[in-house]
């Protein structure tokens, strides 16, 4: 167990689903997988403290949305809930997370989980620390030289996929 405090940024879809996913949400878009949802909750369990920061899309719902409310009652099921969101314009998700790093100083270390990389390679700690997904159970690498906690919570998606 590890004492810092930890966050993971979110993506959901490419990460919770993906296009082969039969899912779908109460207004009709892809919905989101529990056995990739454990495999999240699972990881996580393995930190004391941590956050859940939402980046995609999703985070833009009106949070009574009945699709906010179905991501939120899947996350649930497995003990997780979302701390908070970045603010982007829809392509600069890095720079929203390095908004949200000033704001959140208390953050030791994080992963950022997503399946595109938008404007993370312009900023080489984001780079470090992304897993580029196709399914939480298929994350990569995106940098050479992945961070170390980067590479432990690899270890364990392996572990638990
Ligand atoms: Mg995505």
């Amino acid at each position: 167990m590890n004492s810092m405090r930890f966050a993971v940024f979110l993506d959901v879809d490419g990460v919770l689903n993906t296009r082969t996913t039969c899912q779908r949400t109460p207004d009709g878009y892809t919905g989101i997988d529990d056995p990739r949802v454990e495999i999240l909750a699972k990881v996580l369990e393995k930190y004391d403290c941590y956050e859940v920061v939402l980046t995609s899309d999703w985070k833009e719902m009106d949070e009574h949305d009945d699709d906010y409310l179905y991501l939120q009652e899947k996350l649930k099921l497995y003990g997780l809930c979302i701390s908070g969101k970045t603010n982007d314009n829809g392509s600069n998700r890095g720079e929203g997370i390095l908004e949200f790093l000033k704001v959140h100083p208390e953050i030791d270390d994080y992963v950022i989980l997503d399946d595109q990389k938008f404007d993370f390679r312009n900023y080489t700690e984001l780079w470090e620390r992304l897993l580029i997904t196709d399914g939480i159970e298929r994350a990569e690498f995106a940098s050479r030289t992945p961070e170390v906690e980067t590479m432990i919570f690899m270890d364990y998606i392996k572990e638990f996929s």
